[in-house]
């Protein structure tokens, strides 16, 4: 479900969790002193005033302005070993545009260069993840370096060394979020493509600094992945295995869904349901025995948290470590305490936005921190949560538990069974090719004209997929986007299909967001909800895509109860992840221990003021479960927001009756900011709004029914 590889974007992945970093956060080692960043040397201020005399006579007053921006610009990211006085001074007399013609060729020349660069640099990572990407047998050793290199890693660094990045600095404008806001709805588009083209180079960051971060991603990433819990060794208070042998989950993920899972068991999954609540919060709070922690050799009450001897066996694992059940020791919060130190060191490189909150909100959200969360808190503090409480507590019988926050019973019904469904695209294609030749039609059924259709469909080459699909788009226009779909030797299944109609909606929203739009600076989306909410709307309708039905008026109620449960829960787990950040910014001292206590804290806050009077129940610690928050660099508030663009997307649609021409007309907006965006494409910015009023009609058809 992702789109892959975007290079200039900052991707956070809705729904499709993979978790690129930014590029400040690619590579970095242990602490270098930010010493040079700021300071500036003696001769600076004469050289400046110098050039400044200088060049306004040269070029007149009405230069004066860009001149002196310019060089505060190419002043702050300088380092002692670009260069002394005279080379400065050389650099800036040679380089300052001081006319508009001069400018005007600079900013093409600069534009079409860097869609060169990129577009390049795009194809030979897509030619060097081919063997791993794609059903093209099997996968020598040597294939996962060539996947795993990237020849953009230096690029940025080499860009500051042989100066071009202080060209771009000394003559167009870097902005901060809050003028973007108030300053781009009257911007032309040149001026917009001027400042993203800025925003490329609005940090330098040293490259240990980088290797520092990449080393503590790396290593919770590590720390993550390897922590399974083995269910069978889990044992209730009569000493009863309540999960199957063999059954290993990781936490948070796999432990979540299978609370979701349950919901089919009926009353044999509630005790399930509460015990792996009760293994989250061991979690959470760090009560968890650590010889227990992916560890099938010994067996766990939860509840009481003795552990022994696995008395079962269910793999041939054996332990050394003592079967105590001393607690992990905070381990969860030493590795999170380790990104924030790392992702701290490049605070002073990144003049801008100089914490890793404010780049995540104004660089790659572009939506104020302040502006999001109070989304998030109009979403959970609606009277809907309570109506929708009120009709899970009636399907499910009994008064809600904590672990609720994920019920998954609302689920859009179906007229044909799966099997009937793949039998049908089966069929319809058995082949990738026949998936291809059929995109033009797909199109039209979409609302596109036939000649627009026709158009995507020949900038859009189909491949089988190694994995479940995914889409990547090019980033020149002399390149194809690529749909990668699955298709089993028996033909297409109808999950490949509903897939691969999400990746060509990712494909179309690529094609036109960079090929017509007018300043390929701008390509793309304001971030990766919006295109991610663009492929769900061809996604939702592939049933009609097939020459059935359209989901009738009662299943798209239930979809839309889903996402707005979904989101109620993610919004919450979303403000602790920010709240700790700010925590640990305002505690930098602070140790794994205080960390965990502070995180407890926050969890048991939010709980209580938005989840308690819900449930019931106060102090509960289960929103701190989501392993992002250890891995992800406050990652997490993409996801309600994502649920909100979707429907506000979504509902533009309906309006607008057929899908092609608006999808075309809001994808040719580029990356601008998100709010302007929304306006542009809806009449209203980023907000809950679409959300809680089909929230608000999804519960109003299920009473009267
Ligand atoms: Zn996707």
């Amino acid at each position: 479900m992702k789109e892959r590889l975007r290079l200039t974007l900052l991707a956070a992945t809705l729904a499709c969790v993979a978790l690129p970093l930014t590029s400040e956060e690619i590579p970095m080692q242990t602490a270098s002193t930010p010493a040079t960043a700021t300071a500036s040397p003696s001769w600076m201020n004469a050289s400046t005033s110098r050039l400044q005399d200088e060049l306004v006579a040269k070029y007149g007053t009405q230069q004066r302005e860009r001149l002196e921006r310019g060089l505060h610009q190419i002043t702050e990211f300088r380092r002692a070993d670009d260069g002394d006085a005279a080379t400065f001074e050389d650099f800036v007399r040679t380089n300052f545009a001081g006319n508009q013609a001069t400018l005007d060729t600079m900013f093409n020349r600069f534009q079409s260069l860097l869609e060169q660069l990129d577009g390049h640099m795009h194809e030979i990572n897509r030619a060097f993840n081919q063997q791993s990407d794609l059903d093209l047998g099997p996968m020598l050793p040597f294939d996962e370096t060539f996947a795993g290199y990237d020849p953009s890693a230096h690029v940025l660094d080499d860009f500051f060394n042989n100066k071009l990045a202080f060209t771009v600095l000394l003559n167009f404008p870097l902005t901060t979020l809050d003028e973007r806001l108030k300053n781009g709805p009257n911007w032309t588009r040149r001026q917009w493509a001027e400042t993203r083209l800025a925003q490329r180079f609005d940090k330098r960051i040293p490259a240990d600094v980088n290797l520092a971060i990449a080393q503590a991603a790396g290593a919770s990433g590590q720390y993550i992945s390897q922590y399974n819990i083995w269910m069978y060794h889990l044992t209730d208070p009569q000493g009863q295995r309540l999960f199957p042998p063999k059954m290993r989950l990781l936490s948070h993920w796999n432990l979540r869904d299978e609370i979701k899972a349950n919901y089919s068991d009926g009353q044999g999954g509630l005790p399930k349901q509460r015990m792996i609540q009760q293994v989250m919060e061991r979690i959470v709070t760090q009560t968890i025995p650590q010889v227990v922690i992916n560890n099938p050799a010994v067996d766990w009450n939860p509840f009481t948290n003795e552990v022994k001897a696995a008395a079962a066996k269910d793999s041939d694992a054996t332990t050394n470590s003592p079967i105590t059940n001393a607690p992990e020791p905070d381990t969860r919060y030493a590795v999170l305490l380790r990104d924030f130190n790392a992702a701290k060191k490049a605070d002073p490189y990144s003049p801008t936005a100089p914490t890793l909150i404010d780049r995540r909100f104004q660089e790659d959200r572009e939506i104020p921190e302040a502006r999001l969360k109070a989304m998030l808190e109009q979403v959970l503090g609606s009277p809907l949560v309570a109506q929708t409480a009120k009709l899970i507590q009636s399907r499910l019988g009994r008064p809600l538990e904590p672990f609720d926050i994920w019920y998954n019973g609302f689920r859009p019904g179906s007229k044909y069974t799966e099997a009937q469904l793949d039998e049908m695209v089966a069929k319809k294609y058995p082949t990738a090719e026949a998936y291809q030749k059929d995109i033009p039609n797909l199109l039209i059924k979409l609302g596109f004209s036939p000649d627009r259709a026709q158009y995507v469909a020949n900038n859009i080459i189909v491949d089988p997929a190694r994995g479940s699909g995914h889409a990547m788009g090019s980033q020149m226009r002399s390149e194809k986007a690529h749909l990668r779909t699955r298709v089993e030797k028996t033909g297409m299944n109808y999950k490949g299909f509903n897939i691969a109609v999400h990746e060509m909606g990712h494909n179309v929203e690529q094609t036109f967001s960079l090929n017509d739009n007018d300043y390929t600076l701008l390509q793309g989306v304001p971030n990766t909800a919006f295109t991610e909410a663009l492929a769900f709307v061809f996604q939702g309708h592939d049933l009609e895509l097939l020459g059935l039905p359209a989901p009738d008026a009662k299943s798209q109620a239930e979809k839309t109860l889903n996402d707005f449960w979904s989101t109620y829960e993610i919004a919450g787990v979303a403000l602790v992840d920010m709240s700790v950040w700010h925590w640990m910014y305002d505690h930098p001292q602070a140790t794994p221990k205080q960390l965990n206590q502070a995180t407890v804290q926050i969890s048991k806050d939010i709980w209580n003021h938005y989840y308690a009077p819900i449930f019931h129940k106060n102090d509960v610690v289960l929103l701190g479960i989501y392993s992002h928050m250890i891995d992800s660099f406050l990652y997490l508030p993409d996801y309600p927001i994502g649920h909100m663009i979707a429907f506000q997307i979504e509902e533009q649609m309906k309006k607008a009756g057929a899908i092609g021409p608006d999808f075309e007309r809001m994808a040719k907006m580029g990356r601008i900011t998100p709010d302007l965006w929304m306006e542009r494409a809806t009449g209203r910015p980023v907000g809950p709004e679409a959300l809680l009023e089909a929230t608000q009609q999804a519960l109003a058809a299920n009473t009267s029914h």
